[in-house]
């Protein structure tokens, strides 16, 4: 029976509940595991600490090889992006530092970036200090910035904050067979499946739409076994694992993940064009606009735009008072959650930026959550007034 996506997100990663006897997915925390002797606990051991996943009948060993309640939620997130598999970590950075590792040990230091990237992603891949080299560039610059050392090239779209699209296929064919990590954590799989599109890997901040909650962290890379064999050897041995209860947490997000990004898409459109209209906006940054998809992505790439969108005042004075004259949202970074969230991107997320690639001083962004779009739509209406 072909399921549909809607249905995969309630029901992937629950199989064999009935076997066991429970309907709701048990959280396994054990940190070890009993062995069955010396011999077949070590080939366990070598087997799983080398990337290789847990085989039926084979002892997990020990929490950092392997757990099944974080298993459950890889299944999970690998189904609904359409991946053969996918590897989870306690971080999106945690995750995104395990990519960088597994290309460095594989003797590629150079990393082709797109920007605009998450503040954090761009600090970690500025500092080096995992030992990569980066070139920042656009969409159409990748083919001109691949070096013999290339290894990696990584972009995001929507792209935090502006929320500019980037087509997927034309940079991984620009990309000569080098991996292209897509991160989609604006997306979600809901709207947007890169691996389709060409991506190598695909790259999630679970703390963000998949959990949902704002209760969660964790990181999750969805590929094929030739990248999530080496990403499960990183983590072995470094130890950025996603542990057992933010694991049952993310994974149980996934189950209202469709109907979350719908919801809120549905509130993000409205407020969207709201927005647009009053005076003391000069520009909203959403797809869903005219003029925000020159490329037509929207409906090919992408099912629909989202709940994400940034603004412009005419001055950074006011944009900075907007988040502290809120009432019912709430002044806070983090994004893809229930609730309705504002922050000033170049003052805080993209803090670390340089310069040259900092977001406008008079931009904030919002991530639209599950409240009446009504009451979103007055909540920054009467900041907006308020602060002039
Ligand atoms: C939050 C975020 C990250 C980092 O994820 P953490 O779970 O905070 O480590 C990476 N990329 C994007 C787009 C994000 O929004």
């Amino acid at each position: 029976m072909v399921l549909s996506q809607d249905s995969l997100a309630v029901h992937a990663g629950r199989q064999g509940l009935t076997e066991l006897g429970v309907h709701a997915v048990p959280i396994d925390l054990s940190t070890t595991a009993p062995l069955p002797s010396v011999e077949g606990g070590g080939l366990a051991y070598e087997h799983m600490a080398t990337g290789g996943a847990h085989a039926d009948g084979q002892s997990t060993v020990y929490q950092r090889l392997w757990n099944p309640t974080v298993a459950r939620f890889e299944e999970g997130v690998a189904v609904l992006e359409g991946t053969p598999e996918a590897v989870a970590f306690a971080t999106g950075m945690a995750a995104l530092s395990a990519v960088l590792l597994a290309v460095v040990a594989g003797g590629k230091k150079h990393v082709v970036a797109v920007r605009p990237l998450y503040g954090g992603s761009d600090h970690l891949l500025a500092s080096g200090v995992l030992g990569t080299e980066v070139t920042y560039t656009t969409p159409e610059g990748v083919h001109a910035a691949l070096r013999p050392d290339t290894g990696l090239v990584i972009l995001e779209t929507p792209a935090n904050p502006s929320l500019e699209l980037v087509d997927i296929a034309l940079v991984t064919a620009a990309a000569d067979g080098i991996p292209v990590l897509v991160d989609n954590t604006f997306a979600s799989p809901i709207l947007q499946q890169p691996f389709k599109h060409g991506a190598t890997m695909v790259l999630h901040s679970a703390t963000k739409f998949l959990g949902g909650h704002g209760d969660a962290m964790g990181g999750v890379v969805a590929a094929a076994p030739e990248w999530t064999a080496r990403l499960r050897r990183i983590r072995a041995v470094t130890g950025g694992i996603l542990t057992p209860w933010p694991a049952y947490l993310l994974h149980r997000g996934l189950a209202t993940l469709p109907v979350r990004v719908r919801a809120q898409q549905s509130s993000a459109e409205k407020v969207a064009v709201a927005l647009n209209e009053h005076s003391q906006v000069q520009r909203v940054y959403y797809p869903g606009l005219p003029d925000c998809d020159p490329q037509g992505i929207i409906g090919t790439q992408m099912a629909g735009p989202g709940s994400l969108m940034a603004f412009e005042l005419a001055d950074a004075g006011h944009a900075e008072r907007i988040p502290s004259a809120v009432r019912m949202i709430t002044h806070a970074v983090s994004l893809g959650g229930i609730d309705t969230l504002i922050q000033h991107p170049a003052g805080l997320t993209h803090r670390p930026v340089e310069a040259g690639a900092k977001p406008h001083a008079a931009l904030l962004r919002i991530s639209v959550g599950l409240e009446d779009p009504a009451d979103i739509l007055a909540d920054l209406v009467q900041a907006i007034e308020s602060t002039r």
